[in-house]
């Protein structure tokens, strides 16, 4: 069987990072079993959904690095929907109902005040012939329910409990009993997610559906309809959801940590998909040489049901350790779009100093451009500028001026470099003053230790 998985977002807004898990556990799946990986633009709600989040969606996916095969596009296969439709009401699977929202809210008020289930009374299966034509001459259109299994009505008595087992959760069940016959068709003719999806699913030969635990029930109707629609269906696998670092869900937060706002925070494709693949696993979180090592780690056995803590103070720590790690070749047209010179030195320098690309700015500027030295201690910096080498500066020059300053000062420690570093970076901390020199150059060391803007 060759895996065929599919991520399937609404083009409703921005991939926030609980799609984005959604995406990767598909992705590094197709990619560990050598599988297809496709998108499948959910956009049925003509209303809500645009062109621009489409784009949004494809670039946020390209610039993670997670390429998909195929783009299909629910908008554009209303035809099959129509099809698997007639044969659904061929079927009797599909019955016509002709209440309003307003008629539908009381009823299931009038439910919940005699203590039932909310659940839908079938009322539109019970219809005759002539009082639906007597509906239709009101003005009123119908939408179209999917008819879940169970024994009334005539109809061949299915068992109510839906159950799969589950590639992350384990067995399943799923009472369809105690679920309401979903609305597959709204009375505009659109078609609704449930339906489409299994329709999808079953033509574009889904193997596996990878996708959030708040799908769980859907995949008890969903079942039910391949069954209706003789199909066979895929593999299900549900993730837990994303909670914060303070142990709550992340749902009403998500809109705040799309993958926009990220890449403009400044952080690294890798790292971001190293974090949301890795948390809610039993894997530790470690930064990743690429998707490909990731996928490497894929096992379905490792996610855990339980919720997948995101925390931002993690991810950037992760950051930071990808940066670390990274080449120069790999970091060279980041640095280059910042406007950061300097080359393998400067960034073999600074790298260690960095949560984001963009901190390297500021190590740019300190080490090219001018700024205004801090003397803490005008006796070491003066004696360190009269110590310092004359002749061509090398990797050596550092060991041998500061041998000499020791010496001379009789310091060493924090009495010896902090004075230095402040004078010669203006900071407190930051990358080794050794491997800062050659890069700033003797000239403007000199004037920064004799207190000038340089
Ligand atoms: N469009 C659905 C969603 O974003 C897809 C769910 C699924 O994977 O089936 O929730």
């Amino acid at each position: 069987m060759t895996v065929t998985v599919r991520f399937a977002p609404s083009p409703t807004g921005r991939l926030h990072v609980g799609n984005i898990r959604t995406a990767l556990l598909n992705w590094l799946f197709a990619r560990k079993s050598g599988g297809t990986f496709l998108l499948r633009l959910d956009d049925t709600d003509l209303q809500r959904s645009t062109e621009a989040f489409a784009d949004g969606i494809r670039s946020d996916l390209d610039w993670l690095g997670l390429v998909w095969a195929r783009e299909e596009r629910q908008s554009a296969r209303t035809d099959r929907y129509v099809a698997a439709a007639e044969f659904l009401k061929k079927q009797g699977r599909l019955y016509a109902c002709y209440e309003t929202e307003d008629e539908l809210d009381r009823k299931r008020k009038r439910q919940l005040a005699r203590g039932l289930p909310p659940i839908y009374d079938r009322s539109g299966l019970k219809l005759t012939g002539p009082e639906r034509a007597a509906l239709e001459a009101e003005g009123r259109t119908p939408h179209w329910r999917f008819r879940l299994a169970n024994s009334e009505d005539g109809f061949a008595p299915l068992p109510t409990i839906v159950s799969w087992n589950d590639l992350i959760r384990g067995d399943q069940t799923v009472d369809v009993g105690s679920l309401s016959d979903p609305v597959v068709i709204r009375a505009d003719g659109s078609f609704l997610y449930t339906f489409t999806s299994v329709v999808d699913d079953a033509e574009l030969g889904i193997t596996h559906v990878i996708r959030g635990e708040d799908h769980v029930t859907n995949t008890g109707v969903q079942l039910q309809l391949f069954e209706a629609l003789g199909k066979e269906p895929p593999a299900f696998g549900h993730h837990s959801l994303l909670i914060g670092a303070d142990g709550h869900a992340l749902s009403k937060r998500l809109g705040a940590l799309s993958i926009e706002s990220m890449r403009a925070e400044g952080l690294e494709p890798l790292a971001i998909a190293s974090y949301t693949a890795l948390i809610g696993t039993s894997d530790a979180i470690e930064a990743q040489h690429s998707l490909d090592e990731l996928a490497r780690h894929f096992s379905f056995d490792k996610i855990s049901t339980g919720p997948a803590r995101f925390d931002p103070e993690e991810l950037k720590a992760l950051n930071a350790r990808v940066l670390h790690a990274t080449p120069f070749e790999q970091a060279e047209a980041g640095l280059r779009r910042l406007g950061v010179g300097g080359g393998a030195g400067f960034w073999q320098a600074v790298r260690g100093n960095l949560t984001v690309m963009s901190d390297a700015v500021a190590w740019w500027q300190i080490v090219d451009g001018e700024i205004d030295p801090k003397v803490e201690d005008a006796a070491l910096v003066e004696q360190a500028a009269a110590l310092l080498p004359a002749a061509t500066w090398d990797d050596t020059t550092w060991d041998v001026w500061i041998a000499a300053l020791k010496t001379a000062s009789g310091r060493k420690g924090k009495a010896l470099f902090h004075p230095l570093r402040l004078a010669l970076t203006g900071r407190e901390d930051g990358p080794e003053l050794k491997a800062l020199l050659p890069l700033l150059g003797r000239e403007k060391v000199l004037a920064r230790l004799q207190g000038r803007r340089a």
